[in-house]
């Protein structure tokens, strides 16, 4: 790349596939490779992709500890989300039912929520705690004798901050309610076993974990037993629950995308708390810049960061040698503040002079270190105080 390109520091929003992902994907796409409909079940090429497939199915499986009949290839976490949540609530007939989330979830699951109080259902959104985790207790005291599911991000995108997931799905285990997960920012990032999280249904995205954007799937518990309805109706694939013609280069990726974050789990995570250490430290030394969320309870790859009484529009403008983004990645034309942000309790002025750092994989120490002396330079011109230290 270019020498002059920006630093890339948007890990959250997505990551960049990783080679070894990208090239099993273009195997899969021409005459020579294996280019064939998994469903083909007449000919030698659609029995080869639907091995890929299955390859891949037993891949990600693995990762979460699941049973390769418990995932439904999806477009990405987005639709996983959908089918886990309308799918849900038309499973079962429900009515006017009541259900439990955060007000900190990706809008993929807040807007299906929308929805279904659309439809006549009612919701509760819990607030996070000031350190942008969501309390457990908190959502225990919300649940209401028609309580039929609750929805809670395991990792935030904006903060990094992680739930107790374990936790909350032992107790709505035991009370019979199903448990909902967005998991797309802590796969490949921290340990996520269905046994230990007692989840039933689970969204994953590829393009968090240097897989392809356009794939993602659903974890659909097989014992006890979750059912949900399809939304999406056609040729009856994936067991009826997702219909469409598998792609199998994108399912590839995933699966190798699974394989790679199984191995690499571990020395990425010292290798990316190494980096977050860096990031903090250089923060910690230029007075007025705050962490927004857990220093503790976090992935090591997400920082946010308020640069307090700085305008964030002009902030980012000025770290264009940075490629971020001020929280998550759907920005507007007019600079909103972020809701996670608000609901976290900080102001407007401050949620505004927010801006989310990620990085990953491929980061080096040399260029967060590049990026952290960009950041003094910008900061010490722009900081009202500058002048004043
Ligand atoms: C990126 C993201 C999504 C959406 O995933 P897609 O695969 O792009 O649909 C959902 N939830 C969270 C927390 C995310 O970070």
């Amino acid at each position: 790349m270019n020498a002059n390109a920006p630093i890339y520091l948007d890990y959250a929003a997505t990551t960049p596939v990783d080679p070894a992902v990208a090239e099993l994907m273009s195997a899969c796409l021409t005459l020579d490779g294996n280019f064939a409909n998994p469903a083909s079940r007449s000919h030698l090429f659609g029995w080869k992709a639907e091995e890929a497939v299955e390859i891949a199915r037993s891949q990600v499986a693995a990762l979460i500890g699941a049973d390769s009949r418990e995932i439904v290839w999806t477009s990405g976490a987005t639709e996983a989300s959908n089918i886990a949540l309308k799918g849900y609530v038309e499973a079962q007939g429900l009515k006017h039912a009541h259900f439990i989330t955060s007000a900190i979830e990706h809008k993929s699951v807040l807007d299906c929520f929308a929805y279904l109080e659309g439809l006549g259902h009612r919701v509760s959104y819990v607030k996070p705690q000031a350190d942008g985790r969501v309390s457990i207790d908190a959502i225990k005291a919300l649940i209401e004798g028609d309580t039929a599911l609750v929805s809670l991000m395991h990792v935030n995108n904006e903060t990094g901050a992680i739930n107790d997931i374990a936790e909350l799905g032992q107790y709505l285990r035991e009370q019979g309610i199903a448990f909902h997960v967005d998991a797309s920012q802590s796969l490949a990032k921290v340990p996520v076993k269905v046994a230990d999280l007692n989840v039933d249904l689970m969204s994953m995205s590829a393009h968090k974990m240097y897989g392809p954007k356009g794939q993602g799937a659903l974890y659909v518990r097989r014992c006890p037993e979750i059912n949900i309805s399809a939304q999406m109706h056609g040729g009856g694939h994936e067991r009826g629950m997702r219909s469409g013609t598998l792609a199998t280069h994108q399912i590839a990726g995933m699966g190798k995308a699974a394989a790679l974050a199984e191995q690499l789990l571990d020395k990425e995570h010292v290798q990316l708390q190494g980096l977050r250490e860096q990031v903090i430290k250089g923060i910690d030394a230029l007075p007025g810049i705050r962490l927004n969320g857990s220093r503790e309870h976090s992935v090591p790859g997400i920082v946010n960061l308020c640069f307090r009484g700085v305008d964030g529009e002009v902030l980012l403008l000025s770290l264009k040698e940075l490629a971020l983004s001020s929280g998550s990645a759907c920005m507007s034309a007019t600079m909103a503040p972020s809701y996670v942000l608000a609901a976290m309790g900080l102001n407007e002025a401050d949620a505004l002079s927010s801006i989310r750092f990620s990085f990953g994989r491929f980061t080096t120490a040399e260029e967060i270190q590049r990026a952290l002396a960009v950041i003094e330079r910008v900061y010490s011109s722009l900081s009202p105080n500058a002048t004043s230290n």
